[in-house]
């Protein structure tokens, strides 16, 4: 069913964590895309319908895709910016819709997870050098600075809206969407794609992915590579529509006085998150799973917790010293690549 493991490993070594795989009895073939926004490569393959030629949509889909890069970047001018300069001076800001729900579900989904997911930690990422497109090395930050903004209690509960204006109560959030808004993209970009007649598409932002329908032939394969970067662990057969989301510490990290420090910080304690390597979520919907798979790395050994409160029942955690953990859903369907020498376990 699958295609060989060598054949594979050889795709997957071109790609990002996951890897949308190639197709092996191809009736035609898939239409491809591929523009670099949200900081990374964003892949397009889909199946043109006889008849139906992807272009414009295509066209349409990558300037709607550049627009919101711009419109939600935590550190570049644009109206997240904006927003973020409105709620230190305490004002009210009138968001644009699309940025308004981001919010919104934003906030919603912080409280779901007690706030290891934080968008409200803007000023904590921009500290610890992430609000950078390079990743320099340098030294930690002052832990009196960690300090002050741990004291100052950053959550987006502290966020009000009055129809489509926002405010917040607390001038130290700076909101940074960077574990969301990429999720909540693929989404906008599938229901596009859909919703011009084009049923069978992935969508992959550099690992995280949605897919729908069915790839030419046969369903869509993806590949779950080890956070290492080398090899890979598992594939999954995709069915309708599904998001496949990883959050690792591996991709974006500095080097800070002789040691990694990733970019998943836990809002608990200023520091960057370390205990797991990489945490994979399967769901119906990509924001969703952005989020869940953000707090799941931050969770730690409590992860498990985690997926149940976002109602998550597939997913797949890799642990810092390299064990490999699975709720009993997401081990009943993945195609274990290169698990065996491996610590695996079913937690959850
Ligand atoms: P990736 O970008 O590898 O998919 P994530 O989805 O986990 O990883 O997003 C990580 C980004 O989210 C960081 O670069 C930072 O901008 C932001 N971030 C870091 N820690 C948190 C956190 N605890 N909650 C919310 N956002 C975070
Ligand atoms: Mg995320």
């Amino acid at each position: 069913m699958f295609m060989s493991r060598r054949r594979f490993l050889t795709a997957a070594a071109a790609g990002s964590a996951l890897v949308v795989l190639g197709t092996q009895q191809a009736t035609s073939p898939p239409r491809r895309a591929r523009w670099f926004l949200f900081g990374t490569l964003v892949d397009v393959e889909l199946i043109e319908p006889a008849g139906h030629d992807a272009t414009p949509v295509l066209a349409l889909l990558a300037e709607r895709l550049q627009r919101l890069h711009v419109d939600w970047h935590a550190w570049k001018p644009g109206r997240l910016g904006d927003l973020n300069r409105a709620l230190v001076g305490g004002l009210s800001y009138v968001a644009e819709p699309s940025l308004l729900a981001l919010v919104r579900d934003a906030q919603s989904l912080s409280q779901r997870c007690g706030g290891l997911f934080n968008p409200a930690i803007g000023g904590l990422i921009g500290l610890w050098g992430f609000h950078r497109d390079e990743m320099l090395a340098g030294s930690i930050p002052s832990r009196d600075a960690i300090e002050r903004l741990l004291e100052a209690d950053v959550t987006p509960d502290a966020l009000t809206f009055n129809g489509d204006t926002v405010r917040s109560q607390n001038p130290a959030v700076q909101l940074d969407l960077g574990a969301y808004a990429k999720g909540y993209a693929l989404d906008l970009a599938q229901t596009l794609l859909h919703d011009h007649g084009f049923a069978d598409a992935v969508v992959n932002a550099g690992g995280d992915l949605v897919a729908s329908g069915r790839g030419p032939g046969r369903p869509w394969h993806i590949g779950i590579r080890h956070p290492s970067g080398r090899g890979t662990l598992a594939l999954i057969e995709t069915a309708g529509r599904e998001a496949v989301v990883t959050s690792g510490n591996y991709e974006r990290y500095r080097v800070l006085d002789g040691r990694r420090y990733a970019h998943i910080l836990d809002p608990r304690t200023g520091w960057p998150a370390e205990a797991v390597a990489s945490a994979t979520v399967v769901c119906a919907d990509a924001a969703l799973a952005d989020a869940a798979s953000t707090a799941i790395s931050v969770a730690g050994e409590q992860w498990p917790d985690v997926a149940v409160a976002f109602g998550i029942d597939q997913a797949m955690v890799v642990t810092a010293d390299g064990r490999v953990q699975f709720t009993r859903a997401m081990y009943e369907r993945v195609d274990p690549v290169n698990l065996r020498a491996r610590a695996v376990s079913v937690i959850a």
